[in-house]
């Protein structure tokens, strides 16, 4: 319905107007029935809907209506398959629509810096390529319904710990090319109808009154035009947050910001066209929800339930197969241990915690499965609610392993090991756990371990197994998934969206995680996981990227369709892909760019395309991907923009970042000259490396220290070397007055001439 939106805004009354700028209580906005404006209902988020229909948290205490289970963002990530995130994010909408929720808190695009982070299995990756393409996409299907998102928590929200107050502190380029870049895609492609800012500071300022992030990057350069509200509570100053960007406050504030709102308007503390602005957003996106509203919406259970079962089973990684141990055989006894048979951990806790339509038997399903030849026993193994073992469990298990040709064993964090709200001090799971692993490989070496867990864990039993399902948080439906794929009804195809390192010293962040009383601070920069562990050839416990599958793909004739370009233009890459196993299965192909002539510090190669394909046994494909500057670019902080620099880059195909196939060499040029700025401070070295400059330097080293001097070679050192270090000015003391301060002033003007 059309809408004269400034129109309505120019008949509301100061108080109404500062009164849109919080909720009106847990979930609502506030309505004006006299204008016609709706009150309309947000609610959790991100891989299900939270709807609290009686009482209202925002920390899952309290349940809600019943809803699809879907996979959580870490185990979706894994699936690397944008199509079905988007099939995912339909059926979100779906059941919004249903439920008459017009806006769900979610997709969450955070960045996984520590494995710590409690939160980490609501996110997607370490990798912002990867987390940005699959918001983008969570976002697409969800908005294709008529119903909106919040895009959150914006920005730099890495850690649980102190969440509402620490200070996360990070420099320029890490920020735009790790953090800000796994939102960037998300917002700029999909248009979230609101974005979700985070509770923490980011370098001195809070999320939710930090203009140069809300105003200058998301709404001016990105060009977000729908509203931004603040994650539950995560307001501090009102009047500051209004005029920063934050134009909704939730949940309600009781009043209190709005009479500030008033205030400051009245006092002229604030502009009133701060205010309109903001309230003329809210209005654009709450009036698009009235109107996209589909009355006696309801939506397929059953049908919904079968997507999160096939959406588990696309995303669950098989991380190890050694004899291929997997797929199971319908035969023989098979022992399934382990209380999260019984217990599933298949969702987190918090503020996304789902009551789910219904939810899968593991242990049926396997049995369903077997078929009838094959005998299926459980035991419990261990206690899920304590740490210690129990030597009757153990037994037990011990003995039905004894009995039987292969056991599986389900384990994992409970849920009190991960949740919003804090950290992980540690990457183990229960030693009551790891203790069932090791004695059942006392008496039995065909050992199965499906896991269950929101992020990486350290393993230090896992040469004692030969196979490892990493089933992540799986929803509802996790069990028929587990059953598909460890019987080998389907071939797993997923592959990890994050680094699982040896042990938790090895990551990046490890010696600054989670900070020192309210501040954090990213010493680790750029190299946030594969970044990190390529660039210091460290071994992983398994990679990024990696996956395993029933079947084998071949990859050949990597065609680029240029040698040669300017990073305006475009490069397309072919692959050829060939299953050449024995049955159907998908392959995940990722696209690494490497800058192998870089004057700036770059990681060893970054993800910049990726493609999931899939193939019958003796099936090939060619996969075809199309690189942007942006594939080539780092973020230049002196012009503050992404920049190319002219050189050669490398086009790494693999089936994970440290399993590269095929590559490539092209040469890319910058079409852009970033001038530098001379001064009498600049060395040799630099000024040299100016092709204005080049001629200068040379010339006055030779005037200074003779050709001779230069290149004597009896000293032991490479005096080339030496003289690069050297600065201008430096020259004029050692030239014993051969060079004057009017000669470098006369050298510096022509070298920065075009400034
Ligand atoms: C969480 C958000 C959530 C909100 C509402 C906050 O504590 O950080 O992710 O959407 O609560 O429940």
């Amino acid at each position: 319905m059309a809408r004269d939106i400034k129109e309505i805004i120019s008949r509301m009354t100061l108080e109404e107007k500062a009164g849109m700028c919080s909720g009106l209580d847990f979930w609502h906005t506030k309505g004006v029935g006299r204008l016609g404006i709706p009150s309309i209902m947000v609610a959790d988020g991100p891989h299900g809907l939270r709807k609290q229909a009686a009482i209202s948290d925002h920390l899952g205490l309290n349940k809600s209506v019943p809803a699809t289970c879907f996979p959580a963002g870490a185990t979706l990530a894994c699936s690397w398959d944008k199509s079905l995130i988007q099939k995912v994010g339909v059926a979100l909408g779906e059941e919004c629509q249903a439920e008459d929720v017009s806006i769900i808190l979610g997709p969450a695009a955070n960045i996984k810096r520590s494995p710590l982070c409690g939160r980490n299995f609501e996110y997607f990756s370490e990798d912002p390529y990867l987390s940005s393409e699959m918001a983008a996409n969570h976002i697409k299907g969800v908005q294709s319904q008529g119903v909106g998102t919040s895009l959150k928590h914006f920005v730099v929200n890495n850690q649980e710990h102190r969440r509402l107050s620490v200070d996360a502190v990070v420099d320029e380029r890490t920020l735009r090319e790790i953090y800000l870049a796994s939102f960037e895609t998300a917002v700029k492609q999909s248009k979230p109808w609101t974005v979700m800012c985070a509770y923490n500071k980011v370098n001195g300022e809070y999320c939710s009154e930090n203009e140069y992030i809300l105003i200058s990057i998301l709404k001016e350069e990105w060009g977000h035009e729908g509203f931004v509200m603040s994650d539950w509570g995560a307001v501090n100053e009102r009047v500051d947050g209004l005029e920063a960007g934050l134009e909704l406050e939730m949940p309600s504030s009781n009043g209190l910001s709005d009479k500030k709102i008033v205030e400051a308007v009245k006092n002229r503390r604030l502009p009133e066209n701060v205010l309109d602005k903001a309230v003329e957003r809210l209005l654009k996106v709450i009036f698009k929800a009235e109107d996209n509203k589909k009355q006696n919406s309801v939506y397929d259970k059953e049908a919904h339930h079968k997507l999160a079962r096939k959406v588990a089973r696309e995303c669950m990684v098989l991380l190890k197969n050694e004899e291929n141990i997997l797929p199971l055989k319908k035969e023989g006894q098979i022992a399934v241990i382990g209380a999260f048979v019984k217990t599933p951990r298949y969702q987190g806790g918090g503020s996304s915690h789902i009551n789910p339509t219904k939810l899968d038997n593991v242990l049926d399903e396997i049995k369903l499965s077997a078929g009838s030849n094959c005998k299926v026993s459980y035991s419990q193994g261990f206690s899920l609610t304590e740490d210690d073992t129990y030597e009757n469990l153990l037994q037990e298990a011990k003995k039905a392993a004894l009995n039987s040709q292969k056991v599986v064993i389900f384990a994992g964090l409970p849920d009190s090991y991960e949740s919003e709200g804090y950290d992980r001090t540690h990457m183990r799971i229960p030693e009551n756990q790891i203790k069932l692993i090791q004695e059942i490989s006392k008496v039995q070496e065909n050992i199965v371990v499906v896991l269950s867990n929101g992020s990486p864990i350290e393993m230090p039993w896992q040469d004692k197994v030969k196979g490892i399902l990493e089933g992540y948080i799986g929803g509802q439906a996790a069990g028929g998934a587990i059953a598909d794929l460890l019987f080998g009804t389907f071939s797993p195809c997923g592959k990890l969206a994050e680094t699982f390192p040896k042990k938790l010293s090895d990551n990046p962040s490890y010696l600054n995680f989670p900070g020192e009383g309210d501040s954090v601070e990213y010493k680790e920069g750029l190299f946030v996981g594969y970044r990190y562990y390529d660039k210091k050839e460290q071994s992983t416990l398994f990679p990024f990227g990696h996956g395993l599958s029933y079947t084998s793909f071949k990859y050949s004739d990597i065609i680029l369709d240029k040698k040669e370009m300017d990073d305006n233009e475009n490069l397309k890459v072919q692959v050829k892909i060939k299953n050449t196993g024995g049955v159907i299965g998908k392959e995940i192909v990722q696209l690494y760019v490497a800058d192998i002539e870089s004057t700036v510090i770059r990681p060893i190669k970054e993800l910049k395309a990726f493609e999931k394909v899939q193939l019958k046994s003796g099936e090939e494909k060619i996969i075809t991907f199309n690189l942007k500057k942006r594939a080539f670019a780092y973020y230049n902080v002196e012009v503050k923009d992404w920049h190319v620099e002219s050189g050669d880059f490398e086009i790494l195909v693999g089936s994970s970042s440290r399993d590269i196939r095929i590559k490539e060499k092209l040469h890319v040029k910058s079409t852009r000259v970033i001038k530098k700025k001379f001064s009498r401070n600049s060395t040799l070295g630099d000024i040299m490396s100016d092709p204005n400059g080049e001629k200068m330097a040379e010339g006055l080293i030779k005037s200074i220290f003779g050709e001779e001097e230069i290149s004597r070679d009896d000293l032991g050192m490479d005096m080339s070397m030496m003289y690069k270090d050297f600065v201008l000015h430096s020259m004029i003391s050692y030239s014993g007055n051969k060079f004057t301060q009017k000669m470098m002033e006369s050298l510096l003007e022509k070298l920065n001439i075009g400034e």
